[in-house]
């Protein structure tokens, strides 16, 4: 799960890491309350998007004339943001983060992550802040710095001094290493305590006064670990995430809505994947990835009905199960009444393989329901390519 910068920096404030002040307004009118209230010589209006790259898209606006506010508060709010991490869709603005300006000496990136490779939190640092570090990685790959954490251990203060050290002159000043040294002792335990699968502080800034400020923030949660954070849930925000996925995870559905036109259905992670790649090997593209999951039932299979034919550019599905402890005559009664309930009209193949599958596919076959079946995976991908946009009874 994603959250918002002023979320973030909510976090990092009760973690002990420097946030500017600020809050989040819904509209122009607390936009120029809080101003009056903020006080200051800089302020700072920030559209509140889950994605990055909101500078450069005309997001983020500075002004030291306070009545300016409501003024550049009104022109984002109600915008749709298009940056290089939404996708041309762009998202649409609902909230602003009002906050002080900071006076920047250097902007530095700083982020924590597992990194697979290790099995470990890993601090990434580098001294080409408010760049994105794809880039900075792409281009000098030397000013990123990598300091893992052995998670036995935790973080201690060689890992800060090795980090400090590399990322050389802007952080060596006694205060300013001092101060980092215990940011990345609170960015540390905010990571493990919250089960984070990122932190990302770009650009944390070195102030012109020497103080360590984080001026943006960009946290993501392990879904898995939610249920032991009810306040991290509390910071989930419904418009951001892909509607088809939310109705989809109320299933326990794994759905991931996707760009082709080829609905899938599909029982498995891995079989799933390996049905979007055949699918593109035929010559079309997967809508989604669905896995239904081992236990699936007639309810998980009409849900995942609903759900594909719900995403308009679908033109075809293709459930494709492997029976495994799944029976195969018991997911052929499932799209029998899915089918039946649903009412679909558009091109259905149902691959069946594996217990029972001879069983379901003479149930389909007597059904009277109009779906093709097919044994092969190779001839059902290409039938439903095949026949995707026509249209048909059910
Ligand atoms: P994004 O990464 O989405 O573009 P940021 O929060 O990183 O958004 O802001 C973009 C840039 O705006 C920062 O790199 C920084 O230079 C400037 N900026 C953001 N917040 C402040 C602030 N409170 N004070 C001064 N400058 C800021
Ligand atoms: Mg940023």
């Amino acid at each position: 799960m994603n959250i918002h910068e002023f979320q973030a920096k909510e976090l990092f404030a009760r973690y002990g890491i420097p946030v500017p002040r600020g809050r989040a307004v819904k509209t122009a009118r607390a936009a120029e309350k809080w101003a009056a209230a903020l006080d200051t010589s800089v302020y700072v209006v920030k559209a509140q998007i889950h994605a990055g790259g909101r500078g450069k898209a005309g997001g983020v606006k500075i002004t030291q004339t306070k009545d300016e506010v409501p003024t550049l508060a009104q022109n984002i709010l109600g915008k749709t943001l298009v940056t290089h991490q939404t996708g041309p869709k762009g998202r649409k603005v609902r909230r602003l983060l009002i906050e002080e300006g900071v006076g920047i000496a250097k902007e530095l990136y700083l982020g924590l992550l597992v990194d697979r490779a290790t099995g470990s939190p890993t601090f990434i640092a580098s001294t080409e802040g408010g760049m994105e570090i794809e880039e900075v990685a792409e281009q000098t790959p030397e000013k990123v710095i990598r300091e893992t954490i052995d998670p036995a251990v935790g973080f201690h203060g060689y890992n800060g001094r090795n980090l400090a050290f590399a990322l050389g002159a802007p952080v060596l000043d006694k205060p300013v290493m001092k101060a980092l040294q215990s940011l990345l002792d609170n960015v540390y335990r905010l990571f493990m305590e919250k089960n984070a699968s990122l932190v990302e502080i770009n650009p944390l800034v070195v102030t012109t006064d020497q103080r360590l400020v984080a001026l943006d923030g960009k946290v993501a949660f392990d879904d898995n670990a939610l249920c032991k954070h009810p306040d991290i849930q509390a910071f989930r925000d419904l418009h951001e995430e892909e509607p088809l996925e939310i109705e989809a995870g109320a299933y326990n559905l794994n759905y991931v809505k996707l760009d082709g036109d080829i609905g899938c259905m599909v029982n498995g992670a891995g079989l799933a994947m390996a049905t979007m790649d055949v699918i593109k090997l035929a010559g079309a593209a997967p809508a989604n990835f669905l896995d239904v999951g081992g236990g699936a039932t007639k309810e998980t299979v009409a849900a995942g009905f609903r759900i594909l034919l719900k995403d308009r550019k679908v033109k075809g599905i293709f459930i494709n199960i492997f029976g495994g402890i799944v029976r195969c005559e018991r997911i052929a009664h499932g799209v029998i009444e899915a089918a039946k309930e649903v009412g679909i009209t558009l091109p259905v193949v149902v691959r069946l393989q594996g217990t029972n599958a001879e069983e379901g596919r003479a149930l389909l076959a007597e059904s009277g329901v109009n779906v093709d079946v097919a044994t092969d995976l190779w001839e059902a991908a290409q039938k439903i390519v095949a026949m995707k946009g026509k249209k048909r009874k059910s």
